[in-house]
């Protein structure tokens, strides 16, 4: 065959994708042709999928294979959307995407509807179904699902390193040879065989070794089940205009009765009739007489049979695994909270204790002493103007280098959070909140994305959309805010490290609670107005406990750092800038001498008297807390700014002249509860789908925060007197 050495635009590559599945021989002449073409010239002409159980090791996978840095964690629901990336294989590009984990193909919830579209409308060259080898019959069932949409598949038993730990035996050869696909072993964490993962799916999209017309693998049902399933395709057949769809998958499908595929079809009239024969007679033959319990049987039957022969487990059948005598202590019904609360304590008492605090005083010193006197210095060599010593050592030097002083602090929560999390400790959380939350009506499904909140409202807000149920959803998305983001650790760190030094700690971990108090009992006020309704169950399955991964470790810490430090060097620092400027102009655009006369403290004064009832009334406090809704961190930034600090140690020590003990709870209170950053707000209008509903969220927030701030302020004052 001649080959002209034209490069093909990339345009037509998806229409030679479909033309070549709907050739009748898929190898054909022409295939063949254009695939050895893309192969020289470089075109991306090869999608990977990655799907799996949720927490089977997806994501390490996909963060390994294109060298991308997505969320793992140690739960079910990390993944809510498909990720795409890119890898380079031998020269030729591959698209790889990162599916979110489900149990099944059926259509009920998000991650399932997601995965399903993306299987059936993009139908990737080939799919690399991961097994969690530890569990290997539930990891099967929805691979069996997969084999029917007639794309080929690869399996990838992963965590292999547990199972050997564990003395089980699994005989993989054997495990290919009853599914009838490719199945590798691998551990996905250690990169153990993962390259030969790669090779032997690229070279099965390559050779196309397969039919598209029938399922893969050679999994039998029961006659009756594969019968029914039979009939139904040959009925589907029978419409030409159904034959480029995956009819193996949809059959079954319309066995069990997904409601989805009967609407996908648009199937009339005539043909769902004889298909409810079809499935009527199918019943028949059972005594459950329960057309979606009797697939699952079936699965369930053709699977143990299959891992009956291929597996034998050495740990005794009843005997309880290190994570079952953990967790019955770690969940036990009386001790769960307490430790919890005795964790979470732990945290915060070693996040604001010396190790912090000493690398704190340290970059303080490097900042502050070193980098302001070297300016210093050079200012007044150059005989510089009095108001740039303002602008270089109070705004920037004072406000980013006061933000980034909490970066230890920082650093070490999540470190701790992370290592909660990648243990598996924090689904234990979700788990035993879910308890405590069922009984006064949320779920405790909203619990993950309200941890997630602890790191950063954004991305917690996106987890929300795990949940299925839109009122619960809205309902969570209100409440995420409440639970104290990473952001708002420096206006912690200043106000108790000023005014409470003995018990910083203490104060911080009260912070953290009363946001998870008023998060459910706002919830429980939500619940029994806006959004009436019936609790969606919950069902969660607890990941086994494990060694956290110091490579996932370093990533979420460096990953926080990484954007804390960015945001110090762009909002933080033109924010700085600007308050400067506001706070040191007037409405005239002059140098004020003083700035009380500044267009800031106008405003500041204008607004200052709605704080006065929370205990701070000061117009400086009122402007910082205005700078803090761009970012929350912007609140200690402004202050250094606004208080002519030139740093945060400087700022610690004016601040006593200006709030009280009482005050300054008051304040970390109301800063804990406002309206969350304009990152946060914009991904919260965005997941709602509605700038009504965002406002609504802020407003509320604003409200809760006054509220709150107020009953602290005006009852406190009766006992401090
Ligand atoms: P996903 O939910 O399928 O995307 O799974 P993740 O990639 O987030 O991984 C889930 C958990 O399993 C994380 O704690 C990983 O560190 C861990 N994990 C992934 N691969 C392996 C492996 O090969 N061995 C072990 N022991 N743990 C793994
Ligand atoms: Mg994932």
């Amino acid at each position: 065959m001649a080959h002209g050495n034209f490069a093909l635009p990339c345009a037509i590559v998806p229409r030679l994708r479909r033309e070549r599945d709907q050739s009748q021989d898929n190898r054909s002449a022409f295939w063949l042709f254009i695939s050895e073409h893309c192969e020289r010239n470089g075109c991306v002409l090869m999608k990977i999928a990655l799907t799996g159980n949720p927490n089977s090791g997806k994501t390490t996978l996909f963060n390994l294979y294109t060298g991308s840095n997505q969320y793992v964690g140690n739960w079910a629901g990390v993944t809510v959307e498909k990720k795409e990336g890119t890898l380079s294989y031998g020269g030729e590009s591959i698209t790889l995407v990162d599916l979110p984990g489900i149990y099944s193909l059926s259509p009920y919830s998000m991650e399932e509807i997601i995965t399903r579209s993306v299987l059936i409308d993009e139908r990737p060259d080939v799919l690399i179904d991961i097994i969690d080898g530890s569990n290997i019959e539930r990891n099967l069932y929805l691979a069996v699902q997969l084999m029917e949409l007639s794309v080929p598949l690869v399996l990838a038993v992963n965590m292999m390193d547990e199972v050997e730990a564990k003395g089980d035996r699994l005989d993989c050869d054997k495990l290919s040879k009853l599914l009838g696909v490719a199945v590798i072993p691998i551990t996905a964490r250690k990169a153990k065989n993962t390259q030969l993962l790669l090779d032997t799916a690229v070279e099965l999209a390559r050779t196309r070794d397969y039919n598209p017309r029938s399922p893969v693998g050679s999994v039998r049902y029961d006659n009756n089940t594969a019968q029914a399933i039979r009939d139904i395709y040959a009925l589907l057949w029978e419409e030409s205009r159904l034959r480029e769809l995956p009819l193996w998958f949809y059959a079954s499908k319309l066995l069990e009765g997904d409601p989805k595929a009967a609407e996908t079809l648009k199937l009339d009239k005539k043909t769902l009739d004889q298909v409810e024969r079809l499935v009527q007679a199918y019943e028949a033959t059972s005594p459950y007489g329960d057309r979606e319990t009797m697939l699952a049987d079936a699965r369930y039957k053709a699977i143990t049979a299959i891992t009956d022969k291929a597996m034998v487990k050495q740990g005794a059948e009843g005997s309880l695994s290190l994570s079952d005598k953990i967790d019955l202590v770690v969940t036990n019904r009386v001790l769960a909270l307490p430790i919890f609360l005795l964790i979470m304590f732990i945290i915060f008492a070693s996040t604001f204790g010396p190790v912090g605090s000493f690398f704190s005083d340290g970059i303080e010193y490097l900042l502050g002493e070193v980098l302001g006197g070297q300016v210093t210095a050079l200012l007044d060599a150059a005989q510089a103007p009095g108001w740039t010593y303002g602008l270089l050592i109070d705004a920037i030097i004072g406000g980013v280098g006061g933000v980034l002083t909490f970066l230890p602090q920082i650093m070490i929560l999540f470190t701790c959070l992370s290592l909660l999390e990648d243990s598996g400790y924090m689904a234990r959380a979700a788990f035993i909140m879910d308890r405590l939350l069922h009984k006064i009506g949320l779920t405790g499904k909203s619990f993950i994305p309200m941890l997630m909140g602890f790191g950063c409202t954004t991305p917690a807000v996106m987890a929300a959309r795990t949940m299925e149920n839109d009122r619960d959803r809205k309902l969570t998305i209100m409440i995420i805010p409440f639970m104290s983001c990473g952001a708002k650790l420096p206006i912690y760190a200043l106000f108790a490290g000023t005014f409470f030094a003995a018990h910083q700690g203490i104060v911080v971990f009260s912070m953290y609670i009363i946001g998870m108090l008023v998060a459910i009992l706002s919830g429980l006020l939500l619940k029994n107005t806006l959004f009436r309704g019936k609790v969606a169950p919950f069902v969660m399955e607890l990941p086994p406990y494990r060694l956290p991964s110091p490579t996932v470790l370093g990533r979420h810490v460096w990953e926080k750092c990484k954007g804390f430090l960015i945001k110090a060097g762009t909002i933080i620092f033109s924010m700085s800038v600007v308050i400067w400027l506001l706070q040191n102009f007037n409405w005239s655009l002059h140098l004020v001498e003083d700035n009380t006369q500044s267009i800031f403290a106008s405003i500041g004064r204008a607004i200052a008297p709605l704080f006065a009832p929370l205990g701070f009334g000061s117009w400086q406090a009122a402007v910082s807390v205005l700078a803090g809704l761009v970012a929350k961190e912007t609140v200690v930034s402004s202050m250094i700014v606004l208080y002519g600090a030139g740093s945060q140690a400087e700022l610690a020590t004016m601040l006593p002249g200006v709030f009280s003990s009482l005050s300054a709870f008051s304040f970390m209170a109301f800063c804990l509860l406002y309206m969350p950053c304009l990152s946060a707000f914009v991904s919260i209008k965005r997941e709602m789908n509605s700038l009504k509903w965002a406002l609504g969220t802020a407003l509320f927030g604003t409200g809760v925060a006054y509220v709150v701030s107020m009953l602290i302020y005006q009852i406190g004052k009766f006992f401090v007197a």
